[in-house]
């Protein structure tokens, strides 16, 4: 029987006394769980990497603009300012997960990674990890085998949604995926993997749920950019021997359990932070308006 990613220690364990890699373990769950074979395995990561490639594309270079005017073509005026506040290199990864979030507010297609309101992370992440360090594509997917292992894990000792666990179950957990995955394709130990992710998860803890108006808008696509930061600071610490001190697994706990303590108001209901701000909630009316007069009305539906 194969592994059921129960605990970050039972998964180094279990890579360890069967003597498989990290991704590996992922690959036999995926097969036995879904009933595929490694070869269905391996062209559904190539399809969802294609997907999260075109979304950062479509999203950086494509008109971006969401019914409810909230997202205008963050994306591309990153990429295209004048301003470089810290390298090309930074200025791509922030520009790429704005774009790739932006495609999902304009209802373009996404790879929930783990969630849609986190879609931007892992595909800004890996495409500029793979632009600056020329990686294989095939290094990639198997980076995403070991975020998938990361998600399996917080999803029992936490929760990967927004509103069971505020916004460290969503951009917090593709954050802690995506930072895994950095520190796999760098050449990381297990130990540092754990390390990136726990650290990850530090960073995240406690962020609230809080959209304006009940879209998946703001903050959430800033979220993603900033989500996509941490990982990479992550996966920089862990990767210089910076221990997270708190495991993994505890960290992962303590996300479960501060998700646990939040008031509802602050798990996607739209009535806490920043939804509950003076300007949040006249942009709620606003698009509520807007939405209520392009209902077709009575009479013309039954004309
Ligand atoms: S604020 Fe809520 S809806 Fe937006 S990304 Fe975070 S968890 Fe998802």
């Amino acid at each position: 029987m194969c592994f059921l990613f129960d605990s970050f220690e039972g998964w180094k364990t279990y890579s360890q006394t069967h003597n498989q890699q990290l991704h590996e373990v992922v690959l036999d769950y995926e097969k036995e769980q879904k009933g595929a074979s490694e070869s269905d395995i391996w062209s559904g990561l190539a399809k969802a990497y294609q997907v999260m490639k075109d979304a950062v594309h479509t999203g950086t270079t494509e008109e971006m603009k969401s019914r409810s005017g909230m997202i205008d073509n963050g994306a591309k005026k990153v990429a295209n300012s004048d301003i470089t506040v810290l390298s090309p290199e930074f200025k791509l990864l922030i520009s790429s997960a704005l774009g790739a979030k932006e495609v999902n507010s304009c209802m373009g297609r996404v790879v929930a990674a783990p969630t849609a309101g986190a879609s931007g992370i892992l595909p800004g992440v890996f495409t500029t990890l793979q632009s600056i360090h020329h990686l294989e594509d095939q290094t990639i997917y198997e980076a995403l085998l070991i975020g998938a292992g990361v998600a399996l894990i917080l999803e029992q000792k936490a929760s990967l949604a927004g509103a069971v666990g505020g916004c460290q179950a969503e951009t917090g957990s593709a954050a802690a995926m995506a930072s895994a995955g950095i520190v796999y394709c760098l050449g990381g130990s297990t130990d540092q993997i754990f390390n990136a992710a726990g650290i990850t998860i530090q960073c995240m803890l406690g962020l609230v749920c809080d959209p304006v108006a009940g879209l998946v808008e703001v903050p959430c696509v800033v979220r993603n950019a900033s989500a996509a930061a941490i990982a990479n600071s992550s996966a920089q610490i862990a990767l210089s021997h910076v221990s997270s001190v708190i495991p993994v697994d505890e960290c992962a706990e303590a996300m479960g359990e501060v998700g646990q303590s939040m008031e509802s108001r602050y798990k996607e209901t739209a009535q806490g932070g920043l939804a509950a701000t003076k300007t949040g909630q006249a942009l709620a009316k606003k698009i509520l308006i807007q939405d209520i007069e392009i209902l077709p009305s009575q009479d013309a539906e039954e004309d």
